[in-house]
């Protein structure tokens, strides 16, 4: 027959079980090939088979040769994207890569409005809601337009997907951008599902301009923003250590439930059920 310490402790490993927070991982990444979205003008990827096949020793071997522009799929812009001295994609040190993520939904208002912007109202909106944003927090707006990859004209909001003047997608507004820096300046970055942090017509470049010369990073052509929760994802942004890079495409993703609250539920169940058994000692 099973003591009584011994189902106190099987009780509380389960409810510590059923509380804990389990780990996912989210891809933020599309897929990098030849549908991927590229800037006009930016080489989009060529991809070229060198060897694929089996070898006279009987062993298979594959590899290919690539070349991209930097600024498309879903890929990073480094700081010295907008700034003469400003860190290359090999300079960013690894602690600017992660960060908690701050989610900032503004799909329902997109769909009227391909031209919404991410405002400071928003930003304001999200710290009343989940609190202060927190320090290396990458600040990513999820506009809905990841459903939107796989279709050029719709993704750039134009039919004419060469000429970016007549492009209608979401962005950054200017003033969100240098509320962030002005305010919030311990950010990582942001990030968006978007082609571009600025609007497409810009000229200006409002949201590169107060961020990324203040060594603050961009993302750009995010994917699986809407999979994420307003709060309490953990981003990790990884790009080639390209030299001299002024970004470049990443594997980005996101954590969520990063198996801290998971050890710490364990620990404290732990020294629980110890001082029940200490006490069932002493007592009976
Ligand atoms: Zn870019």
């Amino acid at each position: 027959m099973m003591s009584l310490p011994c189902v106190v402790v099987l009780v509380l490993a389960g409810v510590g079980h059923a509380t804990s927070e389990s780990r996912r991982y989210i891809d933020l990444t599309h897929d990098l090939d030849k549908d991927a979205v590229f800037w006009p003008g930016v080489p989009s990827l060529n991809l070229t088979n060198l060897q694929k096949g089996r070898m006279p020793g009987g062993f298979w071997l594959e590899y290919n040769v690539f070349s991209v522009g930097e600024h498309g799929g879903t890929h990073m812009d480094a700081p010295a994207h907008f700034s003469e001295n400003g860190w290359h994609t090999s300079d960013i040190p690894l602690h600017r890569l992660m960060g908690p993520g701050v989610v900032v939904d503004i799909s329902e208002r997109a769909k009227n409005n391909p031209d919404a912007q991410l405002t400071v109202e928003d930003l304001q909106k999200w710290e009343e809601m989940y609190g202060k944003i927190p320090s290396n927090a990458w600040v990513l707006l999820n506009s809905g337009w990841t459903k939107k990859w796989k279709d050029r004209a719709a993704f750039f909001g134009s039919d004419n997907t060469e000429d970016s003047s007549t492009f209608h997608f979401p962005s950054i507004s200017g003033d969100a951008a240098r509320w962030l820096w002005e305010n919030r300046p311990y950010i990582t970055g942001v990030g968006l599902d978007t082609a571009s942090i600025d609007s497409g017509p810009s000229r200006e470049y409002p949201a590169h301009r107060a961020l990324l010369p203040n060594r603050r990073i961009g993302l750009e052509n995010v994917a699986n923003l809407d999979q994420l929760p307003p709060a309490g994802a953990m981003i990790y942004a990884i790009p080639l250590k390209l030299k001299d890079g002024t970004g470049g495409p990443m594997r980005l993703f996101a954590v969520v439930g990063d198996g801290s609250s998971c050890a710490a539920a364990f620990r404290l169940n732990l020294m629980f059920v110890v001082s029940l058994y200490l006490a069932y000692l002493f007592l009976r």
